[in-house]
């Protein structure tokens, strides 16, 4: 029987485990490092009030993948949920994601969408049309006010370094309404898993023959021991940091507990740069059809990733592109490893997408071993590596 190793027990991790599992005869060792499973998706309840924790940051489900949706939930019962984000500035409380409430309290305003739409469009400063980096963005697209009050303190704190060293599509992520639409996200399904995502990435994996081995590191030296490795784990680190490290940060959290209602919503950003943390997640208001007296919020502060530290967001600097060329490179030339997932291919994924690339990579991989193909090394054949 042909032996598989997975690396990483994160969403890609089991949705490989669970689609190679089901559809060939095999054995499968799945390696992490940590005690726990699903990565940074990972939650489990607070003994102490039953409270629904969300280990490494708020992580809400959202997609507009039909596909995705579907598949993902096989595997839990989801509860709707819909992330409305607000914001203590040093203007005062107001909605994100940026939206015609917003425009209205900040500029104390009473504008219809249209006339909110062209004020906006004559804040922008338009030589910045073709924005080359963050701050070009956000100046082009909401003009200097509402940037420096929204975006520039929040993503100092978060990024460690200035606007304009990060890319526009950071910025991108987030939409800019002209009407009262707060839903953070885009997409169209969003929800939360009942039992939490732990509970899903246990499920995927309950299969004969995946084994699961936590708190175990994976050398680079066992390679020779399967007949594939899926590496969901850091690029730079599967080949021993030879050509340097790939910069990112990581998120730590200060835990507080009280009782009752502590802020009144799931997540508030704290957008001054003179506050040292980005933003405080009450989670109990994660699980709204759960009731809690007492009550756990997490302050959440952003450090560069140093040796030993989780990464949480890739930096995607130039000097890091140079440096995972190099790592791509090396990649291209593996016979039985493959890559995927947000750390192995250094990019700032949602979980949808990962699932997604999961499940297509998985299709591919397996199409390929039937035809005794060449095996596919990175999602979509590479194409969409940061580099
Ligand atoms: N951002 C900001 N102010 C905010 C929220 C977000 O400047 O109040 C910027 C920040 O640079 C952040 C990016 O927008 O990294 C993307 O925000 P998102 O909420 O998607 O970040 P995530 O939840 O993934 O940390």
């Amino acid at each position: 029987m042909k032996t598989f190793a997975i690396v990483g027990a994160g969403f890609s991790g089991a949705v490989i485990a669970n689609r190679i599992a089901s559809a060939m005869e095999c054995r499968i060792l799945v390696f992490d490092r940590r005690e726990h499973l699903a990565g940074n998706c990972h939650t489990s309840r607070d003994p102490a009030t039953g409270i629904m924790e969300h280990h490494y940051g708020p992580h809400i489900f959202h997609t507009s993948s039909r596909k995705t949706w579907d598949y993902i939930r096989q595997f839990s019962e989801f509860r709707p949920f819909v992330n409305r984000v607000k914001a203590v500035t040093p203007r005062g409380f107001f909605t994100l994601p940026i939206n015609l409430t917003t425009i209205n309290q900040f500029f104390g305003k009473t504008f219809h969408p249209e006339e909110a739409r062209e004020f906006i469009a004559e804040k922008g400063e338009k030589q910045f049309k073709d924005a080359k980096n963050f701050e070009e963005q956000a100046l082009f697209l909401v003009g200097r006010e509402l940037y420096e009050i929204f975006f520039k303190g929040y993503t100092i704190k978060q990024w460690g370094v200035h606007p304009t060293e990060l890319p526009a599509t950071i910025l991108k992520r987030l939409p800019i309404r002209f009407n009262c639409d707060d839903n953070y996200y885009n997409s169209t399904f969003q929800a939360i898993p009942s039992d939490g995502y732990t509970a899903i990435v246990e499920r995927l994996m309950n299969i004969e023959h995946i084994e699961i081995k936590q708190n175990t590191n994976f050398e680079n030296s066992f390679v020779g021991e399967f007949d594939h490795v899926f590496f969901s784990g850091a690029i730079d680190e599967f080949y021993g940091n030879v050509h340097g490290r790939l910069c990112s940060r990581s998120v730590y959290f200060e835990k507080q507990r009280g009782t009752g209602d502590w802020q009144g919503n799931p997540v508030i950003n704290h957008t001054s740069q003179e506050v040292p943390y980005t933003r405080i997640a009450e989670h109990k208001h994660f699980t709204p059809w759960e009731e809690h007296e007492k009550t756990i919020v997490f302050k959440e502060f952003s450090k560069f990733t140093a040796v030993g530290d989780i990464p949480s967001y890739p930096m995607q600097g130039k000097e890091d592109k140079r440096v995972l060329a190099k790592y791509i490179n090396m990649a291209k030339q593996e016979e039985k490893v493959s890559f995927l997932g947000r750390l192995a291919t250094y990019r700032y994924l949602d979980m949808d997408a990962v699932i997604n690339e999961a499940l297509d990579f998985s299709d591919e991989w397996l199409s390929a071993k039937a035809a005794n193909e060449k095996l596919p090394i990175f999602p979509n054949g590479g194409r969409d590596l940061p580099i």
